[in-house]
């Protein structure tokens, strides 16, 4: 049997479901490893970091890495970490993490809360580095058997959608055929993942719209041009837009959290701007989007005698997982945890994830960890967010398995088949 790891999984053990993880030795591994990797992700929640800026965390990471035998590089796209192991002429798979925390002053009252004013890690990336990590430690003392070159990323900068770009940018991808991410899922129950193939979240983008009008009296608005009633029709004749002139099947979108015009009550605002989301699941929709916006809200306002400026910047395109590469997921999930406790989501989320931007270099799968413990779990931003540690040797098992079989399937993308 050709298996990557032939000399060490004998025969009878690869009849049993999840064999090569026991053969291997990784259920005592990971259950060596959990005390310290559980000590370390509590280290990282109490010291966040904000995107961009993740220098501790940055070194942290880097110096455990080298500690294990990983070949490291520091300062991958402005503080990512990417670290290897495995034969250098070999297949390279890749596993990204995120390291960023966001500016969210912590309110769970937990023995490790953060002790930085103001920021926190509300969106779990402690756990993802600590997943991470874990991988690094399973699969080091392989590294001789190893028939692909494994590729670990640290992402900074998630939370703005600018890490992935920045890393992209340094040549993080450049020779990576498959690539895994992870992120913790709060509606889910620790020891279960939700998987999903194709779309899994949104393309996302940012819209300003700049409403000009002409300033006067507010006891005489028809001598001028009120640019807080024009905003007011573009809010609404936007939604109404949407409604009627896009496909009720591709669903598009449009927030404005931020509005700002007028100096005083009885003066007609001759400026307004407004600062919105735009969210879609469609990648053929969300390409046309920026244009459609603008020809909108152009005739809205000039509709009602006024003129606008509007600008659309690109977040995140569409995170689109690979059929084959999340079957492999899956599978490696059902072996390891019971089919019971792997999910099929049934709808992608509006949200978006820059992982997509790593996409465009090659094919992925990114699954959603299950993170509430028996009393639930707070939703993910919130300042009491708090997730069960449980979660920890879950996400670490699946993503080392899936490592591992997708070099067992000799780099292929067909899962199915070789099963
Ligand atoms: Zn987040
Ligand atoms: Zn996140």
């Amino acid at each position: 049997m050709p298996s990557f790891l032939s000399s060490r999984i004998d025969a009878s053990a690869q009849a049993s479901s999840a064999a090569d993880w026991l053969a291997l030795g990784l259920d005592q591994a990971l259950e060596d490893a959990l005390p310290e990797l559980i000590q370390l992700r509590r280290h990282l929640h109490r010291h966040p970091e904000l995107s961009g800026h993740e220098h501790q965390t940055a070194a942290l990471v880097a110096g455990e890495l080298r500690r294990l035998g990983w070949e490291v590089r520091e300062g991958v796209g402005c503080t990512g970490v990417v670290a290897e192991l495995g034969p250098a002429q070999a297949p390279v798979v890749a596993l990204r993490v995120d390291l960023d925390a966001l500016p969210v002053e912590e309110r769970t009252g937990l023995p490790y809360a953060s002790t930085v004013q103001g920021l926190m890690h509300a969106c779990g990336h402690d756990l993802h580095t600590t997943l991470g990590l874990g991988v690094a430690r399973l699969l080091a003392p392989l590294a001789g058997d190893l028939r692909a070159r494994v590729r670990l990323l640290f992402q900074p900068a998630e939370e703005t959608a600018q890490g992935a770009r920045w890393m992209l940018a340094d040549g993080a991808m450049e020779g990576v055929q498959a690539l895994f991410g992870v992120h913790g899922f709060p509606s889910l129950a620790v020891g279960t993942i939700g998987v999903r193939s194709g779309s899994l979240t949104a393309a996302a983008g940012e819209l300003e719209v700049e409403v000009i009008g002409e300033g006067g009296h507010g006891a005489r608005p028809h001598q001028s041009t009120d640019a807080i009633w024009i905003a007011a029709r573009v809010v609404s004749g936007l939604q109404e837009a949407i409604s009627r002139r896009l496909d009720a099947l591709h669903p598009v979108v449009v927030s404005f959290g931020r509005i700002e015009g007028g100096k005083a009550f009885n003066v007609i605002a001759d400026h307004v701007r407004l600062l919105g989301t735009v969210r879609c699941l469609d990648p053929e929709v969300h390409a046309l989007l920026p244009g459609w916006i603008e020809d909108t809200v152009v005739a809205l306002c000039r509709g009602h005698g006024g003129e606008a400026r509007v600008r659309y910047r690109e977040i995140a395109p569409p995170v689109h997982n690979d059929p084959a590469l999340t079957a492999l997921v899956e599978g490696a999930a059902r072996d390891l945890l019971g089919p019971g406790q792997v999910l099929r989501l049934e709808q992608p989320s509006l949200g978006a994830e820059d992982f997509a931007q790593l996409l465009s270099a090659a094919p992925g799968t990114m699954f959603r960890l299950g993170l509430a413990g028996p009393d639930g779990c707070t939703p993910l931003h919130s300042n009491t967010f708090a997730l069960d540690e449980g979660a920890l040797a879950v996400g670490l098992k699946v993503l080392t398995l899936s490592l591992l079989r997708w070099m067992e399937a000799g780099g292929l993308p067909a899962p199915e088949a070789r099963r």
